[in-house]
């Protein structure tokens, strides 16, 4: 029998689509608990948003409680902080991450835990009975295949899995706009030094540059980090708006703006900017990025209002205290509110639950929430807690036997916490 034969002929007891950081953190905390695991990833690597979109650094996930640095996201994340480490891929204190060294750890990890990957497969379709979903159709190079399973987990931060299943959700803010995208690259051969001292006064030029229409991108200022390999910096700068990250139109011509963009900043930066006479365009991501596009409409939407007052759900499995932070989906600027130090949201499980659906859970940038708390949790540590849990509640869920909706949560909290993750409370 073929492998692929071997794979479609059974029933998987989870099928995670989507292999980001959510999507690996779901199937690794789910196999943990004995499931057997199918993940399935449009591209050639796992890690999602780090490998696909360039995104670097982890944005921050601590606060400070009785004088003391206090994490936040922690469990699965905290692990991978460690493995990347390991390997040289990360720095403590500087959360700069290089995408070569998720993708190793992440294949390593799945491996070892022996959860099945499956790259390049792109979710097409799915087959349901009434509420359940009992397959999902994925197009590769061996044409469509149907993979059968008991629970299924949508990972995919577009809500790909949901909406093919026909569960209710929203684009975006209520008249649709979603944040910005974004399509990031690399400088390298920098002069960094020469480069910090003269930052601020590259900001004014910049800012110059736009007033007198010689640079075309909307945002205020140079969006840049630092990387871990010498001399070559991170740019998350480039501003496409009004373009619908789901419309695949809308996303054509927005990669094309943005690649626009990109030469515009590179040239901007060469010619005028002291640290960058030398410098060389590495390269841009894969994908133009998308910071929101679309959120289920779930058992229970998290505001705005929910973050700003701290609530600590009963059913609470992940906690962050990232600020709400919204890029125009205007044009310009950038607002942003910030949580007072010691204090943190908490996310309810209900937020990854669809309507219309008894099998499915929904992590990631893509949980059942408003525009604007999902400008707060849609960061890489807090999606990362978010798979972790959507994990252990599938595998509550086959262990008892009963629909996403029937789990007991205060077992899933129990082995959410027993794993080192922190749940608010
Ligand atoms: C421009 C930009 C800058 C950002 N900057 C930062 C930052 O500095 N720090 C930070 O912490 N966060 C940052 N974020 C936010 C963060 O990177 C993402 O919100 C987060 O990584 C989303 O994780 P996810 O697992 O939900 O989705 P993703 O990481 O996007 O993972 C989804 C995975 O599903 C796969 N997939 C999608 N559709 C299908 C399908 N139909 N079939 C099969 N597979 C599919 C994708 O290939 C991908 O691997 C940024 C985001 C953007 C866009």
């Amino acid at each position: 029998m073929s492998i692929i034969q071997a794979m479609t002929e059974k029933t998987w007891d989870l099928i995670v689509v989507g292999g980001g950081l959510t999507g690996v953190a779901a199937a690794v905390s789910a196999r943990r608990q004995g499931l057997e695991v199918l993940l399935i990833e449009k591209a050639g690597f796992l890690g999602g948003a780090p490998g696909t979109l360039l995104i670097n650094p982890f944005m921050p996930y601590s606060t400070t409680v009785d004088g003391k640095r206090f994490e936040l996201s922690r469990g699965f994340f905290s692990e991978l902080r460690v493995l990347l480490k390991e390997l040289g891929g990360y720095k403590d204190g500087r959360e700069d991450i290089h995408e070569e060294y998720v993708k190793l750890a992440l294949d390593r990890l799945v491996m070892k835990e022996g959860v099945r990957p499956l790259l390049h497969a792109v979710l097409c379709g799915v087959e349901k009975d009434g509420e359940t979903l009992t397959a999902v159709k994925v197009v590769t190079k061996a044409g469509v295949l149907t993979f059968r399973g008991r629970y299924f987990i949508d990972s995919t931060g577009d809500a790909d899995l949901a909406v093919a299943a026909g569960c209710p959700y929203h684009l975006g803010r209520p008249d649709g706009l979603c944040q910005p995208m974004t399509l990031c690259f690399r400088i390298g051969n920098v002069d960094i030094p020469t480069f910090q001292k003269n930052r601020q006064a590259m900001q004014e030029k910049y800012k110059q540059f736009q007033a007198e229409g010689k640079i075309k991108n909307p945002r205020e200022n140079v969006l840049i980090f630092n990387t871990l390999v010498d001399g070559v910096l991170h740019f998350n700068t480039t501003r496409v708006v009004k373009h619908n990250p789901t419309d695949p139109f809308d996303v054509t011509e927005a990669e094309m703006i943005a690649r626009e963009q990109m030469f515009e900043m590179y040239y901007f930066l060469r010619d005028n900017c002291p640290g960058f006479e030398h410098s060389q365009l590495l390269y841009s991501a894969g994908e133009i990025g998308a910071r929101e596009s679309r959120m289920i409409d779930g058992e229970y939407l998290l505001t705005e209002t929910d973050l700003r007052d701290c609530v600590k759900f009963d059913d609470a499995i992940a906690a962050g205290n990232y600020d709400i932070d919204i890029h125009n989906p205007e044009g310009t600027g950038t607002s942003h509110y910030y949580f007072p130090a010691g204090t943190w949201y908490t996310i309810p499980y209900r937020s990854l639950l669809p309507k219309n659906a008894d099998n499915l859970l929904v992590a990631g940038r893509c949980i059942s929430s408003t525009h604007e708390a999902q400008a707060s949790y849609r960061v890489m540590p807090i999606v990362t807690t978010l798979g972790q849990a959507a994990g252990v509640a599938a595998a509550v869920a086959a262990k008892a036997g009963v629909g996403v909706k029937d789990v007991d949560v205060g077992k899933v909290q129990e082995i959410l916490v027993e794993n080192g993750a922190f749940i608010g409370k």
